[in-house]
């Protein structure tokens, strides 16, 4: 039996890919693995909508095609991701949620940590019902201040209108999760990011999480795989 590993007992800097479609809770774990590990939450889709909330030529690209659920092009998400990459605390290690999403980003990102000597320590999909991803992403809300996520049913502040993390009294939700969008973002994952399980398969590095369960429950799944491919 291996000990939990704690930043200062990992021997190496883990690469992990959280897969699934919108809703399926990579963000939600993301940041749970983020404060248990000492890893980064790498999201290509914060980032984005920072660009976007920013003004930039990139921000401005993605706009509408963020809007209307479709994918925003590798050129601009790949930008994206590599000014984030280098950036010196993402040498921890680094949790990437919604990256890669298209094999022409799964292969960028092969040959961008070949360069940094660093390799996937596992992409994991997060299996789950896409029925059920219209009610997770609908009734999802962050808080404005430190952006927790919560959900209208499924995961409420302990104290109504109070931010369990920061206190915080101001909730915001995207402009993206309507039922509406959310159909065309799921055609999206299932035309260009599925088949992503299938190449890290072949890679040898896929693992495969129920979705499905309690929030608590998956974060434990999560944790025996990263306990494992950083021992
Ligand atoms: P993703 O980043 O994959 O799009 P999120 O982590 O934002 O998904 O989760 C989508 C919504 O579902 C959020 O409102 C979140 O609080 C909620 N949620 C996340 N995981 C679960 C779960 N296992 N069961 C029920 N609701 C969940
Ligand atoms: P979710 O996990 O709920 O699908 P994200 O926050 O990951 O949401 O993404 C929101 C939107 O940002 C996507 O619908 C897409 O338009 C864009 N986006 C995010 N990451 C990528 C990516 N890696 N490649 C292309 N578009 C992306
Ligand atoms: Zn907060």
């Amino acid at each position: 039996m291996s000990e939990t590993m704690t930043p200062e007992t990992m021997t190496k800097a883990a690469v992990l890919i959280l897969l699934g479609p919108p809703g399926a809770g990579k963000g939600t774990q993301a940041r749970m693995l983020e404060e248990r590990y000492g890893l980064v939450q790498l999201s290509t889709g914060d980032l984005l909508r920072a660009a976007v909330a920013a003004g930039t030529d990139a921000g401005r690209a993605a706009k509408s095609v963020m809007e209307a659920g479709g994918l925003v092009s590798d050129e601009i998400v790949l930008a994206i991701l590599k000014d984030r990459m280098a950036e010196p605390d993402t040498a921890k290690g680094v949790i990437l949620d919604g990256f890669p999403r298209t094999p022409g980003q799964a292969e960028a990102l092969d040959a961008l940590l070949a360069e940094q000597g660093l390799k996937i320590s596992a992409a994991v999909s997060m299996e789950v019902d896409d029925a059920a991803m219209v009610t997770r992403v609908s009734g999802r809300y962050t808080c404005a201040d430190c952006g927790e996520g919560y959900h209208d049913s499924f995961k409420q502040p302990a104290v109504d209108g109070c931010c369990d993390k920061c206190g915080g009294k101001a909730f915001k939700r995207r402009a993206d999760d309507n039922a509406e969008t959310v159909g065309a973002r799921l055609t999206a994952y299932h035309a260009s990011t599925a088949p992503l399980i299938a190449y890290y398969g072949q890679r040898g590095v896929l693992r495969k999480v129920d979705g499905m369960g309690a929030i608590d429950s998956i974060a434990a799944d999560l944790g025996r795989i990263v306990d494992e491919v950083t021992a």
